[in-house]
This record gives structure tokens, sequence and C-alpha cells, in this order.
């Protein structure tokens, strides 16, 4: 795992989306990418996206019509759904925590405020996936879902696949007790990597490092995977963190193959 800089790109009149970019993303032709911050009070209404100007600003970024920004209702399940040619229009209140598409002009995206987002593309076949990915969906392998789903569909290749993992709260902040490390344990044999005992029962889980495992066990090259490494609860100057703030706002994180 890698670790990422940021840069931001500036759009719209007046109000701004700026968008977190990961370097290996950018390099790709013909891929677009990017994490939302909260500058400016993008996404700061409860429930995240929902306001039009926002989704606008955001769709406009990607240079793409807003309905054609597609997300779906997240229920930290494991489900994937396959975003292709017209079926678009059909997501937005589909069930699942996962999107994947190989159709150009269209982003995918996710939700979060602590939650791991992470997107994936294979620059060759191109095919783009968005995946959220917060306890419950990790311990249900979703990365490793959203991969083998690329691969069923698309005939996507693990092995040039490049991540991305997100803004996400880090284990200095994601304390968690034995309802949540019980399944981390029984799903992972490798769990002491990636939790640290607290005292009393009480756990600091890395997600983000738990996650890129799971990407390596997909297939994934490790030099291939990157992280900002930032976190949502101790950067609330530019995140929105639900274990910090409660009722908050949310980050979008998106992808797209561009129209050629
Ligand atoms: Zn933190």
């Amino acid at each position: 795992m890698r670790s990422a800089e940021w840069k931001e790109n500036k759009k719209g009149n007046g109000k701004s989306a700026e968008l977190l970019l990961i370097p290996a993303f950018e390099t790709v032709p013909n891929i677009r990418h990017g994490f939302t911050t909260r500058a400016n009070g993008l996404g700061a209404r409860i429930g995240g996206f929902k306001s039009p100007d926002d989704w606008n600003l955001v769709a406009d970024s990607f240079g793409i019509a807003p309905d054609k920004l597609v997300t779906v209702q997240q229920v930290h399940g494991d489900e994937i759904v396959v975003v292709k040619g017209n079926d678009y229009q059909d997501m937005r209140p589909r069930q699942a925590d996962g999107l994947v598409t190989d159709s150009p002009g269209i982003a995918i995206g996710i939700e979060t405020a602590d939650c791991v987002p992470v997107l994936i593309m294979d620059p060759q076949t191109p095919s783009v996936a968005a995946v959220h990915a917060g306890w419950r969906s990790t311990v249900k392998r979703i990365v490793q879902k959203a991969v083998s789903r690329m691969q069923h569909e698309f005939g996507s290749d693990p092995s040039r696949m490049i991540a991305a993992i997100g803004p996400a709260i880090g284990p200095e902040c994601y304390e968690v007790d034995e309802p949540v490390m019980g399944p981390v344990r029984g799903a992972f044999p490798f769990w002491k990597e990636i939790a640290e005992a607290r005292g009393n029962g009480r756990w600091s889980l890395d997600l983000r490092k738990l996650n890129s495992r799971e990407l390596v066990q997909a297939g994934l090259k490790e030099r291939n995977i990157h992280s900002l490494g930032m976190c949502t609860s101790c950067r609330r100057d530019l995140f929105y963190s639900f274990r910090a703030e409660g009722r908050t706002g949310r980050m979008l994180s998106a992808v797209m193959i561009e129209q050629r």
C-alpha cells in the first residue's frame, strides 16, 4: 500500500467542488475519478448529496449530465450492481454497496463519512468499480466481490488493476468492541495485523489496511494500491466524520470511463 498526494480541482462558478485525486489514476488516459471534501459545504446536508446543486456541481466536474452520476441505496451489505448501457437510470433505488461498469460517460459513486471508499479500475478493458466498505461489508469481502465481478462481467484482470483507497477513519480514531472484533477475527486469520488491543475489551481497527489486504487477496499487486492515508475524524477541516460528529454530511467518491 502506497500513500498518495492530493490536489484540488476547482470548478463551477461561485461554489466549487474540490476533488482529491490519486496521481496514479490521473496518469491513466480516459479515466476520471475524485473524492469530494466538505470544502464550501459540499455534501453538508443530512444524508449528504441529496442537494441538486451539489449533485450538479460534482457531475459538472466530471463533465457529465447529473443523471449520469450514479449511486445506489447503501445498506452495509455485499451486493454489487453492474451498470450497463441505459441501466444507469434504474440504479438509484437499488440496495447495494458497490457498482461496476464498463460503460463510458457514466460516473459510478458511493457516499461515505468514515467508511472506506474504494475505487478500482482496469485500464485495459477499461472497467471501473466504486465500493463502500464499512466494517460489515468488509467482513463480507465486498472488495473481493467487486474485483471478481469485474473479471466475470468485463474480462478484467486483477493483476493490472489500480485501486484507490479514499478518506476513511484511521485506526487511531476507530475503536471497536467485541460485536465488531468477533466477526473480524472469524473472517480474517491475520487479524492481529490490522487490530490492536486498547484494553477493556476495546480494539483499534485499521479498516483501510484490511481492505488493502483484501485487494491483494483478490489478485491486485500491492504497488497498484494507493491510499490517501487521511483520517476523516482527525481531518474534520476536510471531511465529514460520522463517529466524531453524529448526524453530518457525506463525501462522494466516484470514477468514470470517459466518453471518446
Ligand atoms: Zn484519526
